[in-house]
C-alpha cells in the first residue's frame, strides 16, 4: 500500500480510544471540561467527539487508514479497551499493531505482558511521566522487562511533557532508561515524541546505547517550550546524524475524532525529510526505513 505522500507508511504510534477509555478517564477524576480545555490550549484540536457505545472504533480507524493509504497503525491500548481491540485485530488482520498499557506497580504486570504477547500484541507502553514514586530503573519494572524480553515485546515509553496535567516530571527524563537499556541489550526501547522536550537527553542516548530509539509521533509541540528555536527538519537531522535512520520510527499519535488520522503530521515530516534528502543528508532508503521499514522489522510484521 502506498500513502498519499507517495511512500509506504506504517504509523508506529497512535491510540485506541473507546467509549470505555473515556469512562475510565472520568472515573479517575478527570472531567470532560478540564480535558477539553486542556486539549484546546495544548493541542491542535478545536473540537473532540467523545466516543460512545454506538461507535465502531475499529471500522472508523480502518476507513481513515484506507483514505490516506496507510498500511498499519500501531496503537496503545488501555486495559478497558483491551477486549474490544482484540476483536478489532481479528476483524482487520494486518491493519493494527497492539501495545498494551502496563503499570509496573500492579502486581500482575509481568503476567499481563505475557498475556498480551499471547494475544498478539507486539509491545507495551509505559508512561513514566505519569508515575509517582517510581522510576523506570526501579526494581518493580524489572519483571516487566524480563517478560518483554522473553516474549519479544517492544517497550514504548512516554517521557517528557504531557497533556496529562497531573504528570510528575521528575520521572520524565529519558536518561532514566539508560541503565535498563544496558541491562537488557536485546530489548528495544522506543522513546515517544522524540523525548517530548528532553531532546538533548535523547540525543545523548544515541551515543550511549544501541537499543534506544525515538518515535516522531505527534505535533512535537514540545519544540515551543525549549529556550531556543528548533524545527522538524533540525530534529530529524540531529537524530539521523547522531543515531542513524534505523533509530527513528514515524508516528502520528492519532487518538481522537473528528481529527482522525493525522495526515498533516505525515505531510510535515515527509517534507522535512525530503528537504534533508535534497541537502544530501539522507537518501530514499533512509526515508523508507523511518516511515515503514524499521517498525515492520522490529514488530515482526
Ligand atoms: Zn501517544
Amino acid at each position: 500500500m502506498i500513502s498519499k505522500t507517495g511512500i509506504p507508511v506504517i504509523d508506529a504510534h497512535a491510540h485506541y480510544f473507546t467509549a470505555d477509555t473515556m469512562k475510565n478517564w472520568l472515573t479517575r477524576g478527570r472531567t470532560v471540561k478540564s480535558f477539553t480545555s486542556r486539549t484546546a490550549t495544548r493541542t491542535d484540536m478545536t473540537s473532540i467527539e467523545l466516543p460512545d457505545e454506538t461507535w465502531d472504533t475499529g471500522q472508523k480507524w480502518v476507513d481513515e487508514l484506507d483514505k490516506y493509504g496507510i498500511e498499519t497503525m500501531g496503537v496503545m491500548v488501555g486495559v478497558e479497551a483491551y477486549d474490544e481491540f482484540l476483536e478489532t485485530m481479528k476483524r482487520f488482520p494486518g491493519r493494527f499493531i497492539g501495545y498494551a498499557n502496563i503499570n509496573p506497580k500492579e502486581e500482575d504486570a509481568a503476567a499481563k505482558v505475557k498475556q498480551a504477547a499471547k494475544d498478539g500484541f507486539k509491545g507495551i507502553k509505559l508512561y513514566p511521566s505519569s508515575w509517582t514514586g517510581l522510576k523506570v530503573y526501579d526494581e518493580p519494572c524489572y519483571p516487566v522487562y524480563d517478560a518483554c524480553l522473553a516474549n519479544d515485546m517492544l517497550v514504548f515509553l512516554h517521557f517528557g511533557i504531557t497533556i496529562g496535567g497531573q504528570a510528575d516530571l521528575r520521572n520524565g527524563n529519558p536518561i532514566d532508561i539508560q541503565v535498563p537499556s544496558k541491562d537488557y541489550p536485546d530489548l528495544n526501547f522506543i522513546i515517544a515524541h522524540f523525548g517530548a522536550g528532553w531532546f538533548r537527553e535523547l540525543l545523548m542516548m544515541q551515543y550511549q546505547t544501541d537499543n534506544v530509539y525515538g518515535d516522531s509521533s505527534g505535533s512535537n509541540s514540545w519544540m515551543k517550550y525549549l529556550p531556543y528555536d528548533i524545527d522538524l527538519k533540525q530534529i530529524f537531522r540531529k537524530m539521523i546524524t547522531t543515531g542513524g535512520s534505523h533509530k527513528i520510527l514515524f508516528g502520528t499519535d492519532s487518538t481522537f475524532f473528528p481529527r482522525g488520522w493525522r495526515i498533516n503530521i505525515l505531510e510535515a515530516q515527509v517534507q522535512a525529510c525530503n528537504e534533508l534528502k535534497a541537502d544530501g543528508v539522507i537518501n530514499d532508503d533512509d526515508i523508507y526505513k523511518m516511515f515503514y521499514g524499521n517498525i515492520k522489522e522490529m514488530a515482526h510484521l
